[in-house]
């Protein structure tokens, strides 16, 4: 993938790509293999078995309002002693966390960048499935406004659901889990064995859209959220293990847009 090495607005660039319908433009491969995916799975199962020190895990590495792909949305899963921490929680977050092995009663804390939906739609759907599979209620989630309320709406549509299945399941309704609302760049949180400081970043019109830095005892790991090249985030990053960052693959959304354009889909 390319980096975006200028600001061009996801609206602009479909804007553009549809005003200009006859250019040709070679196919870029969109879609990651099954049988690929499946073997990364096992891949990182079998690295998480017996793991030494800190491990990220990819979970989701695709992006924008596209179901059915075999790379999933926006999703991070970091495994520590024990103890596991997700940053993001696009469409897919929840397969793909119980594909890694990993168990739910490890998940200590959620993070969420910003709120586009590839990036926060499974949220509420990964502690309703992962209450049932084991997770702790002492679960903690951190972002932007209006987190706090966005959770307590969730539990509120969810509560027949889990008023349901507590009785099925004959387990403790799920509760309400304590929110965070990160508004600016410093200190998040910090537990017995990780602390998090986020960063502003420019991802117009989401505001605030925050990246992220993870300073485990044995490396750190740094995530950029979606946002233009910024000198904050190379600043966050900096004497870090791993930056994962944001890139826009442009050839390949070209092609797709090309092909919602054919297909008769309308570009605003
Ligand atoms: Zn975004």
């Amino acid at each position: 993938m390319q980096y975006a090495r200028h600001f061009v607005s996801r609206r602009n660039f479909l804007t553009r790509i549809a005003a200009a319908p006859t250019l040709a433009v070679a196919a870029a491969p969109m879609v990651a293999r099954a049988e690929d995916v499946d073997a990364a799975a096992a891949r990182a199962r079998a690295a998480l078995k017996a793991p030494k020190g800190t491990k990220l895990v990819l979970l989701g590495t695709g992006s924008g309002p596209v179901p059915g792909l075999a790379r999933r949305m926006a999703s991070n899963l970091m495994v520590h002693n024990g103890a596991a921490y997700v940053v993001d929680c696009g469409l897919g977050v929840t397969d793909q966390y119980a594909r890694t092995g990993i168990p739910f009663s490890a998940l200590r804390s959620i993070f969420i960048t910003h709120h586009h939906p590839d990036h926060n739609v499974e949220y509420g759907p990964l502690l309703m499935i992962g209450w049932t599979s084991g997770m702790r209620q002492s679960v903690r989630a951190y972002g932007p406004p209006p987190l706090m309320q966005m959770t307590v709406d969730y539990f509120r549509s969810a509560k027949p659901t889990i008023d349901f299945w507590a009785e099925d399941f004959r387990i403790p309704p799920l509760q309400t889990i304590e929110v965070h609302e990160i508004r600016d760049s410093g200190p998040v949180m910090q537990d017995d064995i990780v602390k998090v400081t986020s960063v502003l970043v420019q991802h117009p019109p989401v505001k605030p859209a925050l990246g992220y830095r993870f300073d485990f005892p044995d490396r750190s790991i740094a995530f950029s959220g979606d946002t233009v090249a910024l000198e904050a985030v190379a600043q966050i990053a900096k004497g870090a293990d791993v930056l994962v960052h944001e890139a826009m693959d442009f050839p390949a959304i070209e092609v797709f847009v090309r092909q919602q354009i054919a297909a008769g889909a309308a570009v605003v």
